[in-house]
């Protein structure tokens, strides 16, 4: 049992986020939150916990006063931060990391991609990539992460081994695509596709889950897109989708000129793209559509009618020129929107840097006079306030997969997903304090507020100290 006692910030919905100057969390032996305490003043910190440990209530749940608990005191420039949700990346895809931005997505697939996810095919390297991906994935702060993994069965069972001993929650897919690749990167056939896919969901199942808790590592059906998918393979997958009608579904959706007139051309008989993924029965909740640059208002309608979410990939939408998803149009119409780095069209695993992109690109629209919106007390057309932002990265993800219910942001009942974010002072220890980031430091006077916007639009790895899931600590340079 842990009790955490210092600064949180959350969001509880697009436009919504709290602050708290001091807090005080109790943390169960299974991960859950079971007690917050919000702006407690600091010199009645040890008044309140005794009082939480004493309350009946958390007496049932196994807290006491005489009990085991561990105290984490967060120091200043540091706070609580809900644990970030990266909602698209691609694992085989980590090599290409920082190469590859002269190309636009068609030829980006063919001359870089797709010949690095076809090494995977040697499971050894894979298990070694893997280990390597997700511990680089955590230090910057996605306790859960929506992978794509690449074409072979035994790889991304290396990939979904690696998330579960990492303790990293994560939704893992192998990609689905029988067409329209290279000669020697391509599944034979869609019932091939189909039973690698059947294989790995069995697979995932058998992860055992933490001792209390539900499952960490999921599995998600990922037809790549639908260009890369024969109409029988997207018909398999879709009966696939009915039998596990609760499973996460992930593709990429409108996210590059030409790539919408060629799905157009291959599909005549679909009204528009969404209209592709809809008529397979894999347009649904729980389906996690990534890019969404280029949605026509029909296509909008048709995503918020199914409940499915967007993964809002902004340095990789400007990195290979693919265009700038409507965010604030989305979340107008209460669609749910999530971030991707969707690496390595997006040239680092990074949340915060997708955050300031994410910024930027609803600043570039802003200045757009030909986007006008009928949502006028909206945030279409305005750039993202922090709030947004923020969701956007915790709890808006966490809706996207569906778990809003269990992470996102700090309520009672919910898994302890979190950072503790730390934005140094002057001075301090070692290479300018804390994790050693020179581009961002707190200064005297500055409010909770203040540091929360200092770490969103100048931190990185260096400012993330500790990342916990479900309570464990999984990754961080804190003692
Ligand atoms: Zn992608």
């Amino acid at each position: 049992m842990q009790i955490f006692i210092g600064p949180l910030v959350h969001t509880l919905n697009p436009t919504t986020i709290e602050y708290s100057s001091l807090s005080i969390l109790g943390i169960s032996s299974n991960g859950i939150i079971d007690f917050i305490t919000n702006n407690v003043t600091s010199d009645s910190v040890d008044r309140t916990i005794e009082t939480l440990l004493c309350d009946a209530e958390n007496m049932k749940k196994g807290w006491s006063k005489d009990g085991n608990v561990a105290r984490i005191v967060l120091k200043n420039g540091e706070f609580l931060c809900p644990g970030f949700v990266d909602t698209h990346t691609h694992a085989p895809q980590f090599p290409n990391l920082a190469r590859g931005q002269q190309y636009e997505l068609m030829d980006w697939l063919k001359c870089v991609t797709f010949p690095a996810e076809e090494r995977l095919k040697d499971t050894e390297y894979a298990s070694v990539l893997y280990k390597e991906v997700v511990r680089r994935v955590l230090a910057f702060g996605p306790t859960t992460c929506c992978y794509y993994g690449s074409l072979h069965l035994e790889a991304t069972k290396a990939l979904a081994d690696e998330c579960h001993s990492a303790g990293q929650r994560a939704f893992v897919g192998k990609c689905n695509m029988d067409r329209h690749s290279s000669e020697t990167y391509v599944e034979p056939s869609p019932l091939h596709s189909i039973q690698a896919t059947e294989a790995l969901i069995k697979y995932i199942h058998t992860l055992s889950p933490l001792p209390t808790s539900s499952p960490l590592v999921h599995p998600i059906i990922t037809p790549r897109f639908a260009i890369s998918c024969s109409d029988e393979l997207l018909k398999s997958l879709g009966s696939l989708a009915s039998k596990h009608p609760q499973m996460a579904i992930q593709t990429h959706i409108s996210e590059n000129a030409k790539e919408i007139s060629f799905t157009k051309e291959l599909f005549p008989s679909a009204p528009h793209y969404a209209g592709v993924y809809d008529m397979y029965g894999l347009l649904r909740k729980g389906t996690v559509l990534g890019h969404a640059c280029h949605l026509s208002e029909e296509e909008i309608q048709l995503v918020k009618q199914r409940d499915a979410g967007i993964a809002h990939c902004p340095t990789s939408n400007f990195n290979i020129r693919s265009g700038m998803a409507r965010v604030g149009c989305y979340l107008d119409r209460g669609i749910k929107v999530g971030l991707g780095t969707d690496c390595s069209g997006g040239y680092a695993p990074s949340i915060l840097r997708t955050i300031q992109d994410a910024c930027i690109t609803s600043k570039i629209l802003s200045l757009t006079p030909t986007i006008s919106s009928q949502f006028t007390s909206g945030l279409e057309g305005k750039h993202l306030p922090i709030s947004t932002l923020l969701h956007l990265a915790t709890l808006g993800g966490a809706s996207v997969c569906c778990l809003e219910d269990k992470i996102g942001n700090f309520v009672v009942g919910k898994e302890f997903d979190a950072l503790v974010a730390s934005v140094p002072g002057a001075g301090g220890e070692g290479r300018f304090g804390g994790g050693g980031n020179p581009g961002v430091w707190y200064q005297e006077n500055d409010t909770l507020e203040t540091l929360v916007e200092r770490f969103m639009f100048g931190g990185d790895d260096r400012n993330i100290k500790d990342v916990y899931v479900c309570g464990r600590k999984v990754s961080g340079w804190g003692q």
